[in-house]
């Protein structure tokens, strides 16, 4: 394993079914690279899925890089520094308040907004590889030695200084009852009532595969999420879907880049949790369990020749099966295909069928490096759901529909009983 380079990921996130935020704070200047990692390379102990990712020799011209000065991107393998998607990891939980911010009832029931729920999460969409583990060794608010105004937490702030400041302290205040050794990444579950609402300003954020970080018992807080508000749009589903802020967040911390742009969700829409995590549950999408080591090799067609060639695929909610063609179209990019239907995280397809997105390692976090295509455009969609993207909910292809792109010499067709037929010219 060659050394890292040294970097700083953050990844602000915005409230993505209301008003665009115009200035998407990417408050960092770093000179991340994608490592130094090649097919086959072994990674073992270096987290993410590139230790982990399944893939065969046939799979190389699939394995789309961005390349040097992208901080986060859709590239596989994932480059290390993340915390590792698969086997047991152990999420550090801390519920953290303020002099001016005092934790309001018991530290529990804030911790209890997220958990079980974000574990199951992760079981379901992981197919089970993922085992999650929520553990708080400090089961009371645990109190930060300055207010919360001190530390000067607003939208888009830079790690530095504040998160540093509010680490360090974290830190400081865990560490009699906390080997932070033992842990694989870390959750701080702000009280409620620090900030302003999530409905005015999302302040929740990732600093991921940060090794900038301040150390803990000899090891870098690099991967921590931080949870602020509370997710509610006031429709009611608060108690069933306000933790999905969290596996967003945790998104990050496997390597995963924010999937929504300056414009809002209008790229990807409700087909994954790093695009929208308002409202209704949705999965990630395959290329993301690709990406994080849920999906076998078996279970991913490389379709790099040229010809015609038809691919079965099964509905990505349910174990097992084929679940992702991809169909690359350089070094850096490609076209993705998988079948979505209403079931496990998905509750809110309306239009299942296959759908087809672009996806490209060079374009960084919330710079929109997934598209989906609409194979129904301006028809305002089929969901009624709140906080969902409307318009690309039933973006997918049914049978007898096709996708073109003619200048790449590529056609997709869709065919009875969940088969799709790629044609791709030379
Ligand atoms: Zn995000």
């Amino acid at each position: 394993m060659q050394p890292q380079p040294r970097r700083r990921r953050i990844s602000p996130r915005r409230l993505a079914a209301l008003a665009s935020v115009t200035a998407l704070t990417l408050a960092v200047s770093t000179s991340a690279g994608n490592g130094d990692l090649t097919p086959g390379t072994s990674t073992a102990g270096a987290g993410t899925g590139a230790g982990t990712l399944s893939r065969t020799s046939a799979h190389g011209p699939c394995m789309i890089t961005g390349g040097d000065g992208i901080q986060m991107s859709e590239g596989i393998p994932t480059s290390a520094g993340y915390t590792r998607s698969t086997g047991t990891v152990r999420a550090l939980t801390l519920m953290v308040d303020f002099s001016d911010a005092p934790g309001e009832g018991d530290a529990l029931d804030r911790y209890r907004e997220f958990f079980p729920k974000t574990r199951e999460w992760f079981a379901t969409s992981s197919y089970g590889r993922l085992d999650y583990r929520p553990e708080l060794p400090v089961p009371d608010w645990l109190r930060m030695p300055k207010s919360f105004r001190a530390y000067g937490i607003e939208r888009g702030a830079p790690f530095d200084p504040g998160y540093r400041e509010l680490v360090r302290d974290i830190v400081a205040e865990a560490d009699p009852e906390v080997d932070f050794q033992s842990y694989d990444l870390l959750n701080v579950l702000v009280t409620p009532n620090a900030g302003p609402a999530a409905l005015d300003t999302v302040l929740s954020v990732t600093f991921a595969g940060n090794e900038e970080a301040p150390s803990a018992d000899g090891v870098p807080v690099s991967n921590a999420s931080f949870v602020y508000s509370r997710q509610d749009d006031g429709s009611g589903s608060y108690d069933r879907t306000g933790y999905r802020v969290l596996p967003h967040e945790n998104g990050h911390v496997f390597g995963l880049p924010d999937l929504y742009t300056a414009e809002g969700g209008g790229a990807v829409g409700h087909w994954d949790i790093m695009s929208e995590d308002w409202g209704a549950n949705n999965d990630f999408l395959a290329w993301h369990k690709w990406k994080l080591g849920w999906l076998d090799a078996s279970q991913v067609g490389c379709a790099s020749a040229p010809g015609t060639r038809e691919y079965p695929l099964t509905p990505l909610a349910r174990a097992g099966g084929p679940k992702l063609v991809f169909i690359p179209l350089n070094g850096h990019s490609g076209y993705a295909l998988e079948l979505r239907t209403p079931a496990g995280n998905d509750e809110a397809v309306c239009r299942p069928g296959v759908l087809v997105y672009r996806v490209d390692a060079k374009v960084d976090t919330g710079m929109g490096p997934i598209t989906v295509y609409d194979s129904h455009r301006d028809s305002g969609g089929c969901t009624r759901s709140p906080n969902v993207h409307a318009e690309l909910s039933d973006a997918t292809f049914t049978p007898g529909e096709s996708f073109t792109d003619r200048r790449a010499g590529i056609r997709v067709t869709i065919l009875p009983t969940h088969r799709v037929r790629v044609t791709r010219g030379s």
